[in-house]
């Protein structure tokens, strides 16, 4: 039945990229109405807050029915899952658990279909074949988590390299694995370039490279592009909504309208118009078993009038601006990308779901680290202190980590604020 669902969804959304602008934009509000009925109708959250604003979802009629709406934020995600969050219609157990740390440090939990989940796969491929992947190519997927193999004899191969490994390991395994395509995190991989030796380089030759999941700044992907000698896509996703932009084979950002729906907003919650920054806030069209509706990702973007050669119907997002990273500096002068400390906690709270509430990571010298912690309602110290030897040794035994249990960690009124942070630079 997935396969189904993936070969389906996989149908779709190559078809969907051969609809002209106005169909593709009429499709979208299609869904985006079908989005919104069901989860006033389905979702107990979203009735209660409908109503709380008066607004009636028999009564929308398209995106500028939206603003009537109130925002969805993370810790309204985290109160309200499972109980009220997933829709009535839903056999929870068939569905996928995730949970994401962000980049702000506090856990938050969700769940979606198989066949949403297939159609997020699809979303996948798609991205892939826009930029010229093909099925025998042999990839190396750097993250924290293995893809879920799609192996049909010797095509979609998929070589997992653990995102928290140390870089020379990594090196060792792209050196082994020859991959045609790198697929991973930005951080990571600019960091496996500021590496690899000429040596190294006569065995990883990929024909392209794929970067994703964090802000990666225009200089990186060039810095990595020149590196490897191949062209540096990048894609812009959450693990909530999944697939949001992702650069074509000319280097545009296209917004994939099919999976979400974007607004741009100013700080009083208008519409700001394209071109001028605004918070992205996230509707999702494919996951009615827990819709994110109007939610508040703290991420910030600009709209594009333009179109691209590549004739792709999705709107071109003309830039991010937002979601930073710091890196930690070790005392022998190695570079770790924060990254990785963030994708180490990541493992731990899917490992043990609830150890956690919230964390917070500091790097006060080279050779001391602080963390404060909220624990969660199943916190167990030995299992915390597996995630400590983890990140000592992922800090290459060079660093002090102490910790402090804290009851609540400061957002200091940033909706978004760094979980992982050093002062030593
Ligand atoms: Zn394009």
């Amino acid at each position: 039945m997935f396969l189904w669902h993936l070969m389906t969804g996989s149908l779709t959304v190559h078809l969907n990229q051969l609809h002209n602008k106005e169909r593709q934009r009429a499709l979208t509000n299609k869904a985006l109405v079908k989005s919104i009925t069901h989860a006033g109708t389905h979702v107990a959250y979203y009735r209660d807050s409908f109503k709380k604003a008066g607004f009636n979802p028999a009564d929308f009629k398209g995106p500028d029915d939206l603003k009537k709406i109130p925002f969805l934020t993370k810790d309204d995600v985290r109160n309200a899952f499972p109980h009220s969050i997933v829709a009535d219609n839903t056999d929870i157990k068939a569905c996928h658990y995730s949970a994401t740390t962000g980049s702000t440090g506090r856990s938050l939990p969700f769940i979606y279909s198989p066949k949403t989940f297939a159609f997020y796969l699809a979303t996948n491929l798609r991205v892939y074949s826009m930029i010229g992947y093909k099925p025998w190519y042999r990839c190396s997927y750097i993250k924290y988590t293995a893809m879920d193999p799609v192996n049909i004899g010797p095509f979609f191969t998929f070589d997992h390299i653990p995102s928290v490994m140390t870089v020379d390991k990594q090196i060792k395994m792209l050196r082994a694995n020859k991959p045609d395509f790198i697929d991973g995190y930005a951080s990571i991989i600019y960091e496996i370039a500021r590496k690899v030796t000429k040596d190294d380089l006569k065995l990883i030759r990929p024909k392209m490279i794929l970067v994703n999941s964090e802000m990666s700044s225009q200089h990186q992907r060039a810095y990595i592009s020149d590196v490897f000698g191949c062209p540096v896509f990048d894609e812009y996703s959450t693990e909530e909504t999944w697939m949001v932009a992702s650069q074509c084979k000319h280097h545009n950002y296209h917004l994939f309208t099919d999976n979400v729906f974007v607004e741009f907003l100013d700080k009083e919650g208008r519409e700001v118009q394209p071109g001028e920054p605004g918070e992205m806030v996230l509707t999702t069209l494919k996951s009615p078993a827990m819709p994110f509706i109007r939610y508040r990702i703290g991420d910030m973007g600009r709209l594009s009038t333009r179109t691209c050669d590549c004739g792709s119907p999705f709107p071109i997002l003309e830039a991010f601006d937002g979601r930073a990273d710091d890196s930690f500096i070790l005392p022998d002068g190695t570079y770790v990308s924060s990254l990785k400390i963030l994708n180490t906690f990541t493992m731990f709270i899917k490992k043990y779901l609830h150890l956690m509430e919230e964390f917070k990571v500091i790097q006060k010298t080279k050779d001391h680290v602080e963390i404060d912690l909220v624990q969660g309602k199943a916190y167990k110290p030995e299992q915390f202190q597996e995630l400590i030897d983890a990140l000592t040794h992922l800090l290459d035994n060079q660093v002090k980590i102490t910790v402090n249990m804290v009851p609540g960690i400061d957002l200091k009124g940033n909706i978004k604020r760094k979980a992982i942070e050093s002062r030593v630079n």
